[in-house]
């Protein structure tokens, strides 16, 4: 039978010590997941993971994005060794920070100068702060329930936060082209940016694209207003396109914020810009302790590196597409209307007909007894370690969930 001992245990210390248990993004493990669902990992290898009671899984959350190369990969494992032995957090930043933001200019299309944190919040807030310094303006547009961190201006929850701190914060519909023209017209000249993430991947919904309409009119406007276009490719980053997700579409950002993937796990984010916000970007005051940490960077060189070398989006977009057919395959054998929404390489799982995600959370739930680490309400993550064989095992063990599911329903 089915048992997480280890982990209720954990859970248990956890409440004692920690508020709520949980916190953050995290405490959708602990309130808003199947039963069965871990929340507590020991390890992870390539494209597996461990939990503290030791079953082992495929792993398609990749820690909810940083991992894009699979976990503990070889090549940037040597890199964090091989600064690790010279120093990380020292009383300067290292040459490595240099050569990062060289890599980042010469990889990414828009990007004139780059910039270092640690999150992704950090970087979306540091381009909303370049944005408003380059233009003296206050508003903020951005698209309703989007998610871009947990500051004051972005956080989802209000707890603790004043109406005032959101003040300048103004939404539009994604791919609502309408809705964004009637946001811009209502605060004309008054605008700073506009942030978008390359697609839409709110929780609980399908994923949506970004209409090229859309993309052109986001664009066109920012450049009308003289407003700065932030890219939020906090999610997104070296998993589509490592030249800028918007690339396809022959739109360019003014500014990008990356972070997760970018340095395969390891803490960094990145702002990088183009060289119309460089005098902006080097009057604001944005910094932390560890911001300037050289292991991190080191790792980020040799994750874009072979990002670059294997060209990971389309490495990963085999496997994202090869675990598509197989599950909505496997769910069809079963009886059941399901399909991955969204890029191959971060897909979200919908029933058809399942508003309240009872199929999703009893398919998750089964696919976890089944050595498959899968989500029912939020995109996943495939990585470049889910090779031919590791995607056929999970698509094995999404077979059999089907199958329990079907028994069950
Ligand atoms: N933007 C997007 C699109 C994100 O997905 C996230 C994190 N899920 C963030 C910003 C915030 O990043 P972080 O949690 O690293 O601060």
């Amino acid at each position: 039978a089915w048992a997480l001992p280890r982990d209720q245990s954990v859970r248990a210390r956890a409440a004692a010590v920690v508020p709520g248990g949980m916190y953050g993004h995290m405490t959708a493990n602990a309130q808003n997941m199947p039963p069965s669902f871990p929340q507590f990992y020991d390890r992870g290898a390539g494209a597996y993971t461990w939990d503290v009671d030791g079953h082992r899984y495929v792993d398609f959350l990749c820690a909810f994005g940083p991992v894009l190369l699979g976990h503990r990969h070889e090549r940037v494992e040597a890199a964090v060794a091989a600064q690790a032995e010279r120093g990380d957090t020292l009383s300067g930043p290292s040459e490595r920070m240099v050569d990062l933001a060289e890599l980042l200019t010469e990889t990414v299309a828009h990007a004139d100068w780059a910039m270092f944190a640690k999150n992704g919040t950090d970087a979306t807030s540091a381009a909303v702060r370049v944005a408003r310094a380059a233009t003296g303006k206050r508003k903020l547009l951005k698209a309703s329930v989007a998610y871009h961190g947990a500051n004051d201006w972005f956080t989802p929850r209000t707890a603790g936060v004043t109406a005032e701190d959101r003040l300048n914060i103004v939404e539009f519909a994604y791919n609502d082209v309408a809705s964004l023209l009637e946001a811009v017209a209502e605060h004309t000249g008054d605008i700073a940016a506009i942030i978008v993430t390359p697609f839409r991947h709110d929780a609980f919904v399908e994923q949506e694209l970004a209409t090229a309409e859309f993309a052109r009119a986001v664009r066109e406007a920012a450049t009308r207003e003289g407003a700065a276009l932030i890219l939020d490719e906090v999610r997104t980053a070296l998993r589509l396109d490592v030249r800028g997700a918007w690339e396809h579409l022959g739109v360019r950002p003014d500014l990008t914020a990356f972070s997760k993937a970018l340095a395969n796990g390891h803490p960094v984010s990145a702002l990088v810009g183009v060289d119309a916000l460089r005098s902006a970007a080097a009057e604001v005051y944005v910094t932390g302790s560890f911001w300037f940490s050289a292991v991190p960077m080191a790792a980020a060189i040799a994750t874009i590196q072979e990002a670059v070398e294997i060209d990971a989006p389309a490495v990963i977009g085999r496997a994202g597409s090869r675990f598509k057919d197989g599950l909505e395959a496997a769910g069809r054998a079963a009886g059941f209307e399901v399909a991955l929404t969204g890029p191959v390489q971060m897909p979200m799982l919908n029933f058809a007909d399942d508003r309240d995600k009872k199929l999703a959370f009893a398919f998750t739930d089964a696919a976890l007894r089944h050595g498959v680490l899968l989500h029912p309400w939020h995109n996943m993550f495939v990585s470049a370690a889910h090779d031919d064989a590791v995607v056929d095992e999970a698509i094995a063990g999404v077979v059999a969930a089907f199958r329990e599911i079907a028994r069950t329903a």
